[in-house]
């Protein structure tokens, strides 16, 4: 490719709009343009990354007995309402209809439409275990797009599939996998970890996300220096609180709260008193916690803190702040203030809301909890426990001190179990001639995340620094002056040796000053600048410049393709 004919805009200044430096850099550098909100182009360099992020991914699946295929991007709303996720995703989804009216979704995700399209062609334990993946876009609905491809509407995930027989297959898939992302995120040059994780909207239990390592990262991990305990801040937070569980204590006449806050709960509830009572939560005699119960019968099966929740004092909690955490206004009834403005309740409709979305929370930011079951989930004794884990504070599995970091969630692995296989009747037959339904699990990369984060990891003042395996191209020949002919036949030779040799080199054959294709080649971020100028000529040397190091190294005509291999 020569940098004359290559559509890679780069620009002087940074765009106002871009917070994080992957987002300024891929602006700058020519790597993408916007379209919409969290909608991007992505131009020619940004495609060649992807598609070597993709290429790295194929061949991990792969050697996991992963198969591609690829399922449509508009799913008919029937298998959502199947599962209950029609209403429980909220306005996270991008909704459709048809010419006859009929619902559909663009994929934010295809639990539902793989375990759909399995059930139609599997039948057997001999079918089994099936590894499925695809490499396409999703779409989410995201509250806040921002940060460029960290958290667009439109993406690129890879999604894999699991089916197994039994919980002992599905812990083999569960490892493959997990095994497999490991190495794609290494061979990426990307520094992570991997930390527990709750399993979120998706369901199920047993899950770990891929985190890497950026101040830019929204999430919060923490991890020990003693042991191998490494989770994030969620997932960590609940360790105090499953413990309470298990000695779980009813609620008594002391956590019941006064009649105003009865009276106001019941209005919003629709419920009698007596009723609001009995599914309402207590308070700590302190006054710091209030939980909110949600009515209706709950069989709860995780809980879970929301982080980063923000300002929802009595004040200022309103529809659309809650309808924020728990990213959706169906089923949601409202914030009650106790008397004395001090706590607030919040409380949430579960019957319509699936269980994902019951809300209780603390006059306070960052203390908030979905999915809570009061009597099995808290009690008074232990709430006030609960608070961000803190630097320093002992590793609840081992006891030396936790660190924290912040990172930014590139992949996770799920265990599903037969959350979607018995909602949606995924059944085969065993080997003992009975019907069960198929375990499962679900793996899913950020694709066009994963190029972002690794800029967020590999720059400079000067530009993007790209690691080499996922590299737009490996090396920049940069003739001095394009007038000069034996620069440019020099040039050109080296160009052509280059790449003829496996190395992907670009020759910049614009008619600029030096300064200008130096500060582009550092912009774009080639791992290799090869400069023709004078010396080349006349010493018969080529300089080699790293740009990692900024190390310069000089070659003779016979040796340099090794020396930038
Ligand atoms: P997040 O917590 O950042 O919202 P998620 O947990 O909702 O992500 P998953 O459902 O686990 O995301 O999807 C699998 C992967 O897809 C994520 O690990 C992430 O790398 C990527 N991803 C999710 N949402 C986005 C987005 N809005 N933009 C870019 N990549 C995303
Ligand atoms: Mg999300
Ligand atoms: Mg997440
Ligand atoms: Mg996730």
């Amino acid at each position: 490719m020569r940098v004359s004919q290559l559509f890679a805009p780069t620009l002087r200044e940074t765009p106002a709009e871009a917070e994080v430096i992957s987002h300024q850099l891929m602006l700058r550098a020519g790597f993408i343009r916007k379209a919409a909100g969290g909608i991007y182009s992505y131009l020619p360099l940004a495609w060649r990354v992807l598609k070597k992020i993709e290429a790295i991914v194929r061949e991990e699946m792969a050697a996991k007995g992963g198969q591609e295929l690829a399922m449509p991007i508009i799913q008919p709303a029937e298998m959502w309402q199947e599962t209950g996720r029609w209403s429980v995703y909220g306005d996270e989804m991008f909704r459709l209809k048809d010419r006859h009216n009929r619902n559909f979704c663009l994929g934010p995700t295809h639990e539902e439409l793989i375990t759909t399209l399995v059930r139609g062609d599997v039948r057997s334990y001999r079918q089994l275990p099936l590894l499925l993946y695809q490499i396409q876009n999703k779409y989410r609905d995201e509250i806040r797009p921002r940060f460029g491809l960290m958290r667009g509407r439109e993406f690129i995930m890879k999604d894999l599939y699991s089916f197994d027989r039994d919980e002992a297959g599905l812990d083999e898939s569960y490892n493959k996998m997990y095994d497999a992302y490991s190495r794609i995120f290494t061979r990426c040059g990307l520094s992570f970890r991997a930390v527990e994780a709750d399993s979120g909207a998706i369901g199920g239990s047993g899950s770990h996300e891929f985190m890497v390592i950026a101040d830019s990262g929204e999430a919060g991990i923490v991890y020990c220096g003693g042991c191998e305990y490494a989770a994030n801040v969620e997932k960590a937070e609940l360790h105090p609180i499953s413990a309470a569980a298990e000695e779980s204590m009813p609620l008594t006449e002391k956590d019941t709260p006064d009649t105003k806050t009865i009276a106001a709960l019941s209005q919003f509830l629709g419920v009698s008193p007596e009723k609001t009572i009995k599914t309402l939560a207590y308070s700590t005699d302190k006054g710091e916690i209030v939980l909110a119960l949600v009515r209706g019968d709950h069989e709860v099966n995780e809980i879970k803190l929301l982080n980063k929740v923000g300002c929802l004092h009595l004040e200022m909690a309103n529809e659309e702040a809650i309808a924020s955490v728990v990213g959706s206004k169906a089923g949601y009834i409202g914030p009650v203030g106790l008397a004395d403005k001090k706590d607030i309740i919040i409380v949430a409709d579960a019957t319509v809301m699936n269980m994902h979305n019951a809300v209780c929370g603390a006059n306070k930011p960052d203390a908030h909890y979905i999915n809570v079951n009061p009597g099995r989930d808290f009690k008074a004794s232990i709430v006030t426990d609960i608070r961000l884990i803190q630097e320093s504070d002992p590793c609840p599995r081992c006891g030396a001190p936790i660190k924290t970091a912040r990172g930014i969630e590139v992949g996770q692995v799920f265990k599903l179990f037969t959350k979607y296989s018995t909602a949606l009747q995924t059944t085969f037959i065993d080997d003992d001639g009975k019907e069960k339904p198929m375990v499962m699990g679900c793996y899913g990369i950020g694709v066009s995340r994963t190029m972002a984060a690794a800029i967020e990891q590999n720059y400079d003042q000067n530009g993007i620094i790209w690691p080499v395996p996922i590299a737009p191209f490996h090396a920049v020949v940069v003739p001095v002056s394009t007038k000069d002919q034996l620069q440019m036949a020099l040039a050109e030779k080296i160009y052509g040796e280059l790449n003829a040799s496996g190395v992907e080199a670009v020759l910049d054959d614009r008619n600029e000053r030096p300064g200008v294709k130096f500060k582009d080649a550092d912009l774009i971020g080639y791992p290799v600048k090869v400069t023709v100028g004078p010396k080349a000529i006349s010493d018969n040397l080529i300089e080699v410049k790293v740009r990692r190091t900024g190390e310069t190294l000089y070659f003779g005509p016979e040796e340099y393709v090794a020396g930038i291999k």
